[in-house]
This record gives C-alpha cells, sequence and structure tokens, in this order.
C-alpha cells in the first residue's frame, strides 16, 4: 500500500509507526512482517526512540554537523547533504507482527527522514502474513 506523507519542514523526522499499524489492522494480519520501502534519494527510514523528542532532533544536528547543508559537493542540485543522509539512513526497513501489532522496543518508533523538504512523500508499507 502506498502511502502519502506531506512534510512540512527542510528537515525532519516524522513518526510513522501508527501508520504502519494501520496498515497491519487493515490487512487483518496477525503475525507476520511489515516492510517499509521509502522510493526517495533525499529521504529515508530509520527506527529510533520516540519517547523524547529530542532524540530525533539531536540525530539530525548531528547529520548536519557531520553533513552540513553547504559544503565541498560535486553535484549540481546543491542536495548532495540530504543524498547522504538519506543513504545513511537507508530506504528501507523490515519489522516483525505479532498479535496484530508492530513488535518494537518499548522507546522504539519508525521515523520517516526528511532531508530536502518540504515536500510531498511517499511510503510503500507491505505486509506478509497470516491472520491467525
Ligand atoms: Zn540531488
Amino acid at each position: 500500500m502506498e502511502y502519502r506523507v506531506k512534510t512540512t519542514k527542510v528537515q525532519e523526522f516524522i513518526d510513522i509507526t501508527s501508520l504502519i499499524n494501520e496498515e497491519i489492522k487493515r490487512q487483518k494480519v496477525q503475525e507476520g512482517i511489515a516492510i517499509v520501502f521509502v522510493p526517495h534519494t533525499t529521504a529515508g527510514v530509520t527506527i529510533n526512540e520516540n519517547t523524547d523528542p529530542d532524540v530525533a532532533e539531536d540525530i539530525l544536528m548531528a547529520l548536519n554537523k557531520a553533513f552540513p547543508v553547504k559544503g565541498d559537493y560535486s553535484h549540481y542540485e546543491g542536495n548532495s547533504h540530504a543524498h547522504i543522509k538519506a543513504s545513511l539512513m537507508g530506504s528501507s526497513c523490515s519489522l516483525i507482527i505479532e498479535n496484530g501489532r508492530l513488535k518494537l522496543g518499548t522507546w522504539q518508533g519508525v521515523y520517516f527522514c526528511e532531508f530536502d523538504g518540504p515536500r510531498n512523500r511517499k511510503v510503500y508499507i507491505k505486509v506478509i502474513g497470516t491472520n491467525k
């Protein structure tokens, strides 16, 4: 299933955990796997703490320190920093479904990572499993 993610900032992490749980519910899967795929080259997906929002902000801050927006890059679009960050986060993740929900750690959430927004983005969520 293809979901829309509307980002509102140049760079931001958006918690998409509930979106994935929604798709699991829609597919009526009790046990299985969910694959989340981001079909973009300047956005990615990562799993990290979603209790304290400062964690996502700190990750962004550290990424910007390591890969500044302006730098000695060659790419003509001028958004190489975003391509690099997207590659580091990765474009997909696989998750375990148990009892009809994502089996994540207590403090974990799944984040859509925008590095070149704001834009209208997509995320593909594929749920595979059984309903018992
Ligand atoms: Zn580019």
